[in-house]
């Protein structure tokens, strides 16, 4: 586990400069890929072992490895963390996470819409190990604090939910939270640390599934967990047990991928923002879910809690769920696939793909409309994407 580089550097300089540096003792600019499973010991790695904190020094690479060390410290530092654990998957990141900070006889209040993987798993995990769990509109704040009891230990959130782009008040949650005594978890996967950092704002620990954004060029998965030394330490327990660790291979293209996030995101949000701009205008479109928009339910909120509106738009194809599948077969630009965040422009109806196990009536409820269609919009030059969603419309 590795503690954040302190240097107050903006997010865009901390994408190239958090973390690792070349020195005079490691002069490669770019961190090698050490592949090596296991190491020599000597006495700090006996001494780390007898006090149970192996993720301190390098000996076996399920516990830590330097290429892990290397995208963690960068992370730990884009996410203005003190430490940062990466995993093999975004959802190894959120059983660690929810294994490491829950106990038997704990409560979890989550939002009821988040990605379909992330309530599967909860609606699984959390009741086999005593954790009772509940829904809650995360942006309807008397609710939240309805939802609350005693033995609440997590309030769960995205920060833009999946696929509606609600907006989580982080600041207003983690004032809520903090008087429960219990810790505000943000999924940041859609907004990354360029559009918002959650810690800043209040919450507790920070999750992301790396394979979107961070990655950013579609080609690994993986998922990160950012917080204090003191939460992360029982979710490294847990990352060592379960065996979600991330391969050095993967750990060195996230750490390739972060360099140019800055760019991307920028690059996405101003892409996005033009689409959602056009989508709204046209006819067969009943309506547009994209923070930059005037029409968006939380966008007096926007300014306060985003620095950038994103790359992720949702729009509802007048027609429903048929009409909405029959234009994604019609896009010859635009890829249909599932998955977000990457540079390429990628579509999907989330009913039938991330919400296709939760009934009609709940989607209905989580405000996902039926006709509901998912844009992850890439750096392509937008006019090529408006063309291509002109004649697929
Ligand atoms: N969180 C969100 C918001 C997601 O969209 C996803 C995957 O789509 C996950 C978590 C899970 O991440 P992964 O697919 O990397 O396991």
């Amino acid at each position: 586990m590795t503690r954040r580089d302190p240097q107050a550097l903006r997010p865009r300089s901390l994408c190239v400069h958090g973390g690792y540096r070349a020195s005079a003792r490691e002069p490669a600019v770019v961190a090698p890929i050490v592949r090596s499973s296991t190491f020599l010991m000597d006495d700090a790695g006996y001494a780390a072992r007898a006090a149970g904190r192996s993720g301190d020094v390098a000996t076996y690479s399920r516990e830590t490895n330097p290429s892990l060390e290397v995208v963690e410290a960068r992370l730990a530092a884009l996410d203005g963390a003190e430490s940062g654990l990466v995993f093999s998957s975004g959802m190894a990141a959120l059983s660690s996470l929810f294994m490491g900070l829950t106990d038997t006889g704990d409560h979890v209040l989550a939002s009821h819409c988040l990605y379909g993987g992330t309530g599967a798993l909860f609606g699984r995990l959390l009741p086999r190990v005593g954790v009772t769990f509940d829904s809650v509109d995360i942006t309807d704040l008397d609710a939240v604090r309805r939802g609350l009891r005693p033995e609440t230990r997590i309030v769960f959130c995205e920060s833009l939910s999946n696929p509606n782009l609600a907006l989580a008040d982080i600041p207003a949650l983690a004032e809520l939270v903090r008087a429960a005594g219990a810790l505000l978890v943000v999924d940041a996967t859609f907004a990354t640390p360029i559009a918002q950092r959650p810690l800043a704002l209040g919450a507790d620990v920070v999750l992301h599934s790396a394979s979107k954004y961070l990655g950013g060029h579609s080609d690994l998965i993986a998922g990160v967990v950012t917080g204090t030394a003191q939460a992360l330490d029982e979710v490294h327990w847990w990352r060592t047990r379960n065996g979600g660790c991330m391969d050095p291979g993967a750990a060195y293209l996230l750490d390739r991928g972060l360099r140019t996030l800055a760019l991307r995101v920028a690059a996405q949000s101003a892409g996005a923002s033009r689409l959602a701009t056009y989508l709204e205008a046209h006819p067969k479109v009943e309506r547009v879910l994209h923070p930059s928009l005037a029409s968006h339910p939380q966008f007096a909120d926007v300014e306060r809690l985003l620095d950038e509106p994103g790359g992720m738009l949702s729009f509802i194809v007048k027609g429903g769920d048929e009409a909405g599948m029959a234009c994604l077969r019609r896009l010859k630009l635009i890829l249909e696939a599932p998955s977000l965040g990457g540079v390429e422009t990628i579509a999907s109806v989330p009913s039938h793909m991330s919400h296709v196990h939760i009934s009609a009536e709940d989607r209905a409820a989580m405000g996902i409309p039926p006709g509901l269609v998912r844009l992850s919009v890439g750096i392509e030059d937008p006019d090529d994407l408006i063309a291509d969603l002109e004649q697929a419309l």
